[in-house]
């Protein structure tokens, strides 16, 4: 699933063709993958210029003229495709947006299906359902509103840095990474650790995260740019996906377990469960 440096890296590419774009046409091939009535979703576009391009969490907003907001959430497999119209689209591509004044084309292509599209107004949470549940990323946060986040949950720590209600744009790859760094067990209770060790965190997880966009994202299947490019973290990951093989520190083999439902990988030799950091 495409995390905050994919999302972010998408956003910033999509910034450079489409602020300024008018939207002549939006057709819909899969209904499906709208929140809304399609012909309220077609009616709503048509015509707008896109204002801006922002990333929230996960989620990529385009804000329309007419005060509207475009919300897009790839989940395991969207793609956002900047392409000619004379690329015939194939059958995982399920909406294409045409524009006035351009000879390129942005089409929504997903195998799975998951991503959706939805329509909300402005920036008020209330305005955008999809958003109302959102916290805030950790860019958006001094490190003492992170340890207050995190510090009195009861649960891993790492369910705790999945949950988007608390702390938006972290998934499964950032996650462990970001752990691996800091030696923390992904399935030690955040109320265990000492602030000093969450503050410490906060600080690994916006350096990695900058890392990765500066890298423009990992790809490991399906995410791509914009331009259909890859990205090039994926070469960096020293825990994810990497059972098996030596710690880059330890050399102890990484191993894979489940903690909140998802694979997670870890180093046993840097990341001990630890009982307490505290008093
Ligand atoms: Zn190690």
């Amino acid at each position: 699933m495409p995390e905050l440096p994919e999302v972010e890296t998408i956003v910033r590419r999509l910034r450079l063709n489409l602020i300024g774009q008018k939207i002549k046409a939006v057709q819909v091939l899969y209904p499906g993958i709208l929140r809304c009535s399609q012909q309220v979703f077609v009616q709503s576009l048509a015509g707008n210029i896109i204002r801006e391009i922002r990333r929230k969490g996960k989620f990529i907003l385009f804000e329309l003229t007419s005060g509207r907001t475009l919300i897009l959430h790839l989940k395991m497999t969207g793609q956002v495709l900047i392409e000619s119209p004379s690329v015939p689209a194939d059958r995982h591509t399920h909406v294409i947006f045409s524009f006035f004044s351009s000879d390129f084309q942005m089409r929504y292509r997903d195998i799975r299906k998951f991503g959706f599209f939805a329509l909300g107004q402005g920036d008020s949470p209330t305005l955008n359902p999809y958003l109302s549940r959102l916290g805030p990323d950790p860019f958006e946060i001094t490190s003492h509103q992170f340890v207050k986040i995190i510090l009195p949950g009861k649960r891993a720590v790492k369910s705790l840095l999945l949950d988007q209600s608390l702390i938006s744009g972290l998934g499964n790859i950032y996650v462990d990474e970001s752990l691996f760094q800091a030696k923390i067990h992904p399935l030690t209770r955040a109320d265990s650790l000492s602030p000093v060790r969450i503050k410490s965190l906060h600080r690994i997880i916006k350096k990695l995260l900058d890392r990765a966009v500066s890298w423009q994202g990992s790809t490991l299947r399906d995410y791509r740019r914009p331009d259909g490019i890859s990205g090039g973290f994926q070469n960096y990951h020293q825990v994810y996906g990497r059972t098996g093989t030596p710690c880059p520190f330890c050399h102890t083999p990484i191993e894979k377990i489940r903690v909140a439902g998802r694979g997670t990988h870890f180093c046993p030799g840097c990341q001990k469960v630890e009982k307490s950091d505290r008093n």
